[in-house]
This record gives structure tokens, C-alpha cells and sequence, in this order.
């Protein structure tokens, strides 16, 4: 008989709500796994729509691929044995080498519960900071403009601005591919109420394509150009003098660094100028092209100046809205997965850590943050980390110069990894691969960019001897001598501990509170409806900051990054049916038809300069590393810059691994990586 399941999508951080009709699983959970997917129309986030990735969830469950059992090397083990060999080496590491030699390198991908668990584990018992998540690589940059403009990491409007606006901006955003179900929410609010819609973007994207208005920037020219129209509105009297007053710090000499050439045609910036001074309820949505840039932080904030300037903020229809990649990269923020946060947003102030070691009770809780993602493979690199466990991601794929990260893999004396899948390109590095529950089996909770919680409920039986990643990160815990700390038997009880620890925010005025889920029972968090922490506007009486002021942050764009060697402007892109290092959607027959191979979109003048030409090859060369590319000639990109999608591993596309391309570059206050704007040269082949 079928069963409804309401769950979440497995993919973007819209956090798009699920209906699931289960069909044929027998008890092991290893038979067939029909299910057929439809969007849950009371999602606050979807409202009923899904995108192609979301429909065809049903084609990803199979069991094929899977891993299913422990392994040591190739030899399957029982967990028992396993755990043991875990637990024995991190201890070993320890008290050899220090807490500063383990790291946990951890993902967007785990659910909420995973995440805290893994947190606790490593900040609180472990005793070091060194636990970062390829959110890093994702909104990083957002989460440190926040935390300078706000005093927290908030984001503080609602997808319902989205329907209520007038104007939207969106900067480094192709969102129609993207967040296709956010993309839709504002094509319906155009239809309804007239709204303008502007892109920032380097690319003549697809959603460009369809703007009122494309500003067709050079790479990393954001922060100029928000700089100007700041200060353009200054001229024109259109700055909130009351909101100002009231509610906004600025930075010592914040007006007089304003004035910068726009970086566009005056005409163009004109247009730009006039639109936005007549339309006051303004979202301005940012997404990778602003973070993944070693500017990245300056762009959030030169964004996050112009709202807090022209009082854009904390009112319907307004406000800077960071949208995050991942499904759960917000979760991992709330319960500290960023190497520089604690949990549950606090930082690591004498106070801080010790109200956070009075509720674990921990033993041994980090001085101090540990290191960020790029960082941390410089240091397994080095030989400093020793012992790494990998969880739920792919860093061989995903981190930037993916050449110097497999280098690092190989020279590390203990490599961990919990994933779904038997063999990835990470896996191939781990001396024990731990089978973790996949989409589809997960129970727990995860939050979207809209700071909705919402949550994600298992369909089928855990196939083989799969567990949950809080189940895994807990007996590991109890074998390191803990067991007590760590003695959840559900997930309900690992989400009710860090909705309780939120208290230790609220009690500092911070926007994070989910005091009112602590007390939830089983079968309320069973039956938990998505609810939204902060509200819809979370800092409209007061920015959590010591004055209960925001700040405005002087901020300066970043130098090219091109050379005489590299001339061209590499970017990175996303295609719009494939996720990530495609372990999941490279599995759906369907969505592979989009676009079957990686492709270097380069401008048709620039081809007839290099001798390239459409449906040809073309190597792509940077300092780090080289791929190779059939090439497609677009109009919608500019002279000089070239693009190529990030998806592919080498084990799908044999040359074509786009992130043995940018350099290990990152933001100087984030740490996230310059994916974007990096320089290249491109051979024909
Ligand atoms: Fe899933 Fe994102 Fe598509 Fe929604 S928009 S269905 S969350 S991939």
C-alpha cells in the first residue's frame, strides 16, 4: 500500500517542501523504491512548485552504487570493528600530537542533528576548533557581512518580500537555474504587481535573459558599482536620515570612501540609478557570483550598506537577501559547522565559551576557531592534521586547486569518510568509509535560506547496515570514552538539545531562538510543521549588536586577477539540472539530458582569436591546473572571460574536472574561495 510522506528536497536551499508517495519497498529496504514526487502545496517555501532537480528525486533513490557496510581499505568490516579503528586512531592522534592534529571537514548536506553532533564532538570534547563545511565554499562570505553589518548572522527578510517587492536585484545570481521555485515566486510577483527585475551579472544568464534590466559587470565589479549608487542616492536625497539616526553605525570616514566609477557606461548606470530611486521596496538577492570571490565579504556588506542606507530593511518588500546553495548550509550556521563560530552564533569570548562548556558539560572545549576549509587542507598538506573525517561531501571534486587537495588526502596518515556512495572520488583516499543514511532515509531537520525549519522524514528502511551521521558521530563519541554526553536514542533528542542550547543566543539578545521547540515530544517533532525562526523580519526591534545599532562597512573591490600569462577572466558556473559533483543527479537519466558533458562557453570574437570553434576542444590552464572542455560559443559572455560549469568529477569526464582550475585565493575575512574571476589561458586541441 502507499504511503504520504511530507518531507524536503535534497538539494537547494530554497528548501523546497515534498510530498512523497511511497511505493514497493520491502522490509529490508533493499527492494524496489518507487516514489513518486510532488510539491507540498502548505510549504511555506514552494507553495506547491518544485523544479526539475526536486521532480526527479524518485530517479536517485536506487540502491545502486551504495555503500552499504563499513570498509577498511576494500575489506568490509562490521561496525564494531570499525568504530573501534575510528575511535582508537583519533584518540591516538590526540594525545600524540594534540586536539589541533584531527580535523572534520563536513557538509551542507547533513541535517541539522548530524551537524550538531559533529560540532560538539569535535569543539567540545575533541578540544580544537578545526571543524569548517563546504558551506565555506557556499555563503561563507555572507554569513561574515552579516556578522559585521548585523552583529549576527542573520538574514533579515523573508521569501514573502519576495512577493511583496517592487524591485528585485539579483547580484551574482543565475537564478532561474539555480533556485528555479524562487525564481518562479518573483516571475509571479511580476505577473501580479509590475515588479522590475535587474541582474548584476558578468554572464547574459538565462536569467538575464528575461530581466527588465541586465548590468553586465566585469567579474568582482559588485562592490564598486554598489558603492556608486550609494553614493548616487546620497546625491539625489534618497538616503533614510531617520532610519540612519536610529539604528546605523558607520565605520570612521564611511561617506567620504563612497565615490568609485561604477564600472558600467554612464548611460546604463543612469538607468540603473533611476530605477532604483523609484522603487524603495527593493530585495536585492545574492548568491554565489557575490560570495565566491576573494571579495566576497566586501560585496555582501557594500549590498548590505545600500539597504541599511536608504532604509531598505526590516519593512515588506525590502531588504539584502543572501540565498545559500545548500539544503542545510543554514542549519550548520545555527549549531556552529563554520570553524569560526562557535554554536548556536556565538563567537569565542571567555563568556561565551564558558556558558557553551556549562551546557555540554565538556571537557575539553577549543580555545579558539580552528582552521577554514582551504586552510585545513594546507594543513594536512603540511603533515599538522593527522586524522581527517570527511562527512557527507567531496572535497577531492570540490575545493579549489582539487590537484593540491588530493595530495593532501594522500598524505594523510587517517582518513575517514561517512558518505552514501561506495566509490567517490574522496573515498578512494579514506583507510575507513563509514555507510551513512542518504536522502530518503534521513530523519531530522534542516533550514532553509529563509531561516525556515522545516523537516526532512525518512521513506524508506535504512538499506543494509546504513546509519544516521548523529548515530555514527555518537558511537565514535562513546568509544573516545563520552557515551554519556552522546546518549541520544532519536533525533528528536538531538534536536531538542540544540533548540535548547539556543537559549544561550536568546539570552544575549540574538535573533536565534528555538527555546519554544525545546520541549517538544517525539510525536510533535514527528508531526513538526516548517516554522520560521526570527519571524519574517528578525532584526526589526533591534540589531544584536552592543550599541543595538547596524554598521555600515567601508569596503574596497578587489584587484584582477589576471597576468600577461593568464590573460582571460575564468568564472564557474552551475548548470541548471545537475548538483554539485553529481552523485545524485548524475544518477537521473532524465537529468542528464540538460547538458551531457561540460562545456567552456567562450564569446565568438574571442574563439576566432584563440582558433576555437563551437563543438570543438579546448584546454583550459590556469596556474593550478588544466581541463579540458568542447567549446560553445556565447554571446552572453564578455570579452576576455570564459566559463565552465563545476559539476564533473574525473571519474565522469576524465579531463574535465573544473576545480583542478582556481587557485586556493580566498576572501581575507571568510575564507571562502575565489571561485569566481580567476585567470586562465586557453589552448585549441
Ligand atoms: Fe529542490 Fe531547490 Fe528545486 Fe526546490 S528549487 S525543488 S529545493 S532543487
Amino acid at each position: 500500500m502507499n504511503k504520504s510522506i511530507r518531507t524536503t528536497c535534497a538539494y537547494c536551499g530554497v528548501g523546497c517542501g515534498i510530498t512523497a508517495e511511497v511505493s514497493g519497498v520491502n522490509a529490508s529496504g533493499n527492494g524496489d523504491r518507487g516514489v513518486a514526487i510532488a510539491g507540498d502545496r502548505e510549504h511555506p517555501a514552494n507553495k506547491g512548485r518544485l523544479c526539475s532537480k526536486g521532480t526527479h528525486l524518485g530517479e536517485t533513490v536506487g540502491l545502486e552504487g551504495r555503500l552499504l557496510a563499513p570498509m577498511i581499505g576494500e575489506r568490509e568490516a562490521d561496525w564494531g570493528e570499525a568504530l573501534d579503528l575510528v575511535a582508537g586512531r583519533m584518540r591516538e592522534c590526540i594525545a600524540e600530537h594534540g586536539p589541533d592534529s584531527v580535523a572534520f571537514y563536513v557538509s551542507g548536506q547533513l541535517l541539522t542533528e548530524d551537524y550538531y553532533a559533529a560540532n560538539k564532538l569535535m569543539k567540545g570534547f575533541v578540544g580544537s576548533g578545526n571543524i569548517d563545511t563546504n558551506s565555506r565554499l557556499c555563503m561563507a562570505s555572507a554569513v561574515a557581512a552579516h556578522n559585521r553589518a548585523f552583529g549576527e548572522d542573520v538574514v533579515p527578510c523573508s521569501y514573502e518580500d519576495l512577493d511583496a517587492t517592487d524591485l528585485v536585484l539579483l547580484v551574482g545570481s543565475n537564478t532561474a537555474w539555480c533556485h528555479p521555485v524562487v525564481w518562479q515566486r518573483i516571475e509571479k510577483t511580476r505577473e501580479r504587481r509590475g515588479t522590475k527585475i535587474i541582474v548584476i551579472d558578468p554572464r547574459r544568464t538565462e536569467t538575464a535573459e528575461q530581466a527588465d534590466l541586465h548590468i553586465p559587470i566585469a567579474p568582482d565589479g559588485d562592490t564598486a558599482l554598489f558603492n556608486a549608487l550609494l553614493a548616487e542616492m546620497k546625491r539625489r536625497g534618497k538616503l533614510d536620515r531617520d532610519f540612519l539616526r536610529d539604528h546605523v553605525d558607520a565605520d570612521e570616514g564611511f561617506w567620504d570612501k563612497l565615490d568609485c566609477d561604477p564600472g558600467i557606461t554612464a548611460g546604463l548606470f543612469a538607468k540603473l540609478c533611476n530605477i532604483v530611486a523609484e522603487h524603495p521596496r527593493m530585495v536585492t538577492l545574492f548568491s554565489q557570483g557575490a560570495n565566491q570571490s576573494v571579495g566576497g565579504t566586501d560585496k555582501g556588506n557594500a549590498i548590505i550598506n545600500f539597504h541599511l542606507a536608504t532604509g531598505r530593511i526590516n519593512r515588506i518588500g525590502a531588504g539584502p537577501f543572501s540565498i545559500t546553495g545548500q539544503p542545510n548550509a543554514m542549519g550548520g550556521r545555527e549549531v556552529g559547522g563554520l570553524a569560526n563560530m562557535l554554536a548556536c552564533h556565538l563567537g569565542f569570548s571567555e563568556d561565551e565559551r564558558a556558558d557553551v562548556a556549562a551546557f555540554w558539560d565538556a571537557p575539553n572545549l577549543c580555545a579558539g576557531p580552528g582552521l577554514k576549509a582551504v586552510d585545513m587542507f594546507r594543513a594536512i598538506h603540511e603533515g599538522k592534521i593527522k586524522f581527517l573525517w570527511v562527512m557527507a561531501t567531496n572535497p577531492a571534486v570540490s575545493l579549489p586547486d582539487s590537484r593540491f587537495v588530493r595530495e593532501a588526502l594522500s598524505r594523510c596518515p587517517t582518513v575517514v569518510v561517512s558518505d552514501i556512495i561506495a566509490d567517490t572520488d574522496t573515498g578512494r583516499f579514506a583507510h575507513v568509509r563509514l555507510p551513512a543514511h542518504g536522502w530518503g532515509e534521513k530523519d531530522g531537520t534542516v533550514t532553509n535560506s529563509e531561516r525556515c525549519v522545516s523537516r526532512q522524514r525518512a521513506l524508506f528502511p535504512a538499506p543494509g547496515q546504513t546509519r544516521a551521521d548523529w548515530k555514527i558521530i555518537a558511537d565514535v563519541a562513546a568509544r573516545m570514552g563520552w557515551e554519556d554526553s552522546f546518549a541520544w536514542t532519536n533525533a528528536a533528542e538531538v534536536f531538542r538539545e540544540y533548540a535548547r542550547m539556543t537559549q544561550l543566543a536568546k539570552a544575549r539578545g540574538k535573533a536565534l531562538d528555538l527555546t519554544a521547540q525545546a520541549d517538544l515530544d517525539d510525536a510533535e517533532y514527528e508531526a513538526m510543521t516548517p516554522f520560521q525562526w526570527g519571524g519574517e523580519r528578525p532584526l526589526t526591534s533591534r540589531f544584536p549588536t552592543p550599541s543595538g545599532k547596524a554598521r555600515l562597512v567601508s569596503v574596497t573591490p578587489p584587484a584582477p586577477a589576471t597576468s600577461a600569462e593568464f590573460p582571460l577572466r575564468l568564472n564557474t558556473a552551475r548548470y541548471r539540472d545537475q548538483w554539485h559533483t553529481m552523485t545524485r543527479t548524475g544518477l537521473s537519466p532524465t537529468l542528464s539530458q540538460h547538458r551531457p558533458e561540460p562545456l567552456l562557453e567562450v564569446h565568438p570574437a574571442d574563439a576566432r582569436e584563440l582558433a576555437l570553434v563551437e563543438g570543438g576542444l579546448g584546454r583550459v590552464e590556469t596556474a593550478s591546473g588544466a581541463a579540458v572542455y568542447r567549446v560553445q560559443l556565447s554571446e552572453g559572455q564578455r570579452r576576455g572571460e570564459i566559463c565552465v560549469p563545476m559539476h564533473w568529477t574525473d571519474a565522469m569526464a576524465g579531463e574535465g574536472r573544473s576545480n583542478r582550475l582556481p587557485s586556493q585565493a580566498v576572501d581575507p575575512v571568510s575564507g571562502q574561495p575565489g571561485f569566481k574571476n580567476g585567470a586562465a589561458r586557453v589552448v585549441p586541441l
